[in-house]
């Protein structure tokens, strides 16, 4: 039989990103990307087989941009008509009260999202649209949502509920719902298994360290708190959002600075964080700045991992302990200066770091604690294509 593979669809605003998975291996038979949807020139990146493909031109719209990779697989391969292709799962950001874990698409599904942009009005009507395209062009393959707040559905009502009025919270929805939920769904089960401990005794500490970034605290295997609430807006310091911050900061500007609400947003959500305090997003950029002296720089990263030693110490305590604490993403998978500064003086809490274990970047799991500390600290790669992938074999398997 040849080996199943799903297509990943995530489709952004104006891109697309996709992956053809193969279920045995996990191995990515194909990737790419169109960007710059809707722009006078976009466009398009194709890899197979150790062959990049790029081409430059002017893409509409999404349906036009899924044509393309679709031409792309046929010209470039793999063909998709010969790779098995069991489900295409997408991606969708926000699943709301209504979805607690991935669904076969179908117009009632497809109403549903579409009900929730109103809490992530960037993302879902995006993720919707990359549904709609790819159900027309792809009619015969089942269609998978997968949410990203899925995993964070059943968080505990404590975690779960902000502190503000009752029935204000309720007809607008205003809870925190989280983000991320695939990736801390799948790094804590895999690092528990790369760890030989069982899962429903464990109680893991994710750090999800991408551009966006988040932290959950996840115990026996159940989200018990997460750091991003009704958005992706809350919790640690990121690329380019502000993370935690008092909410009075937005009255005080709209009252003081003449700003809109969304000048307020833009503010907090794409021009804060470490772009704010540094002009930069990246932290490669930003620790060489700190090489050359850069005060800002040096403070950045000092507000950056001091927010996750205090989410640490809070989901530490919310559990009662902390036996494995796993850093992932772009930023917790390749910079051991982030690692090493966020768990600094932590040896009192049974969380020591071995340096020389730490250093560098790791593509595989990697232990990082010494022998003598109580939790286990590891960098787990995360691959959320992957994770989709098998969300979506699972819901076609049961059909
Ligand atoms: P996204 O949230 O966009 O999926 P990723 O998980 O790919 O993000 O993480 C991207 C971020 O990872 C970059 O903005 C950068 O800060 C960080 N990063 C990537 N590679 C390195 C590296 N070698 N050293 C330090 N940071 C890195």
């Amino acid at each position: 039989m040849t080996t199943q593979t799903v297509l990943v669809v995530n489709s952004g605003s104006s891109s697309i990103k996709y992956q053809l998975v193969e279920l045995g291996t996990g191995a990515a038979v194909a990737s790419g990307v169109v960007e710059r949807i809707g722009e006078p020139t976009g466009s398009l990146r194709h890899v197979h087989g150790g062959t990049t493909t790029e081409r430059e031109l002017h893409i509409p719209d999404h349906g036009e941009g899924l044509r393309r990779v679709l031409s792309l697989f046929e010209v470039a391969g793999p063909d998709l008509a010969e790779a098995n292709v069991v489900a295409v799962g997408h991606r969708v950001v926000q699943g709301g009260m209504a979805f607690d874990g991935p669904v076969l698409v179908d117009a009632e599904v497809e109403r549903k999202i579409d009900e929730l942009s109103a809490l992530a009005p960037l993302h879902n009507p995006a993720n919707l649209t990359g549904i709609r395209v790819g159900r027309a062009l792809l009619p015969d393959v089942p269609h998978v949502a997968v949410f990203d707040t899925a995993f964070f559905h059943h968080l505990p009502a404590a975690a779960a509920t902000y502190a503000i009025d009752r029935e204000v919270a309720a007809t607008y929805k205003v809870r925190r719902y989280g983000a991320h939920g695939t990736s801390h769904q799948f790094v804590s089960r895999g690092v528990a298994e790369f760890l030989g401990r069982d899962l429903a005794t464990t109680r893991t500490i994710v750090l999800h360290l991408g551009n966006g970034a988040s932290v959950s605290a996840v115990d026996g295997g159940h989200a018990v708190d997460t750091s991003m609430g009704l958005t992706p807006l809350e919790g640690l310091v990121m690329g380019t959002r502000t993370g935690d911050i008092d909410p009075a900061v937005v009255f005080h500007l709209s009252r003081n600075a003449g700003m809109s609400i969304d000048e307020i947003d833009d503010l907090l959500n794409r021009r804060s964080g470490l772009k704010g305090l540094t002009g930069h997003n990246d932290l490669r950029e930003v620790h060489d700045l700190v090489e050359s002296g850069d005060e800002d720089a040096r403070l950045a990263v000092d507000v950056y991992t001091r927010r996750i030693k205090k989410y640490i110490g809070s989901y530490a305590a919310v559990m009662g302990g902390v036996d494995v604490i796993a850093f992932t993403a772009g930023v917790g998978e390749n910079d051991d200066i982030v690692r090493a500064r966020s768990l600094e003086g932590l040896q009192g809490f049974g969380i020591e770091i071995d340096l020389e274990r730490n250093a560098g970047r790791k593509k595989e799991p990697t232990v990082i604690s010494t022998e003598a500390s109580a939790t286990t600290v590891v960098v787990y790669p995360t691959n959320e294509e992957l994770a989709i992938a098998r969300q979506a074999l699972d819901v076609v398997r049961d059909r």
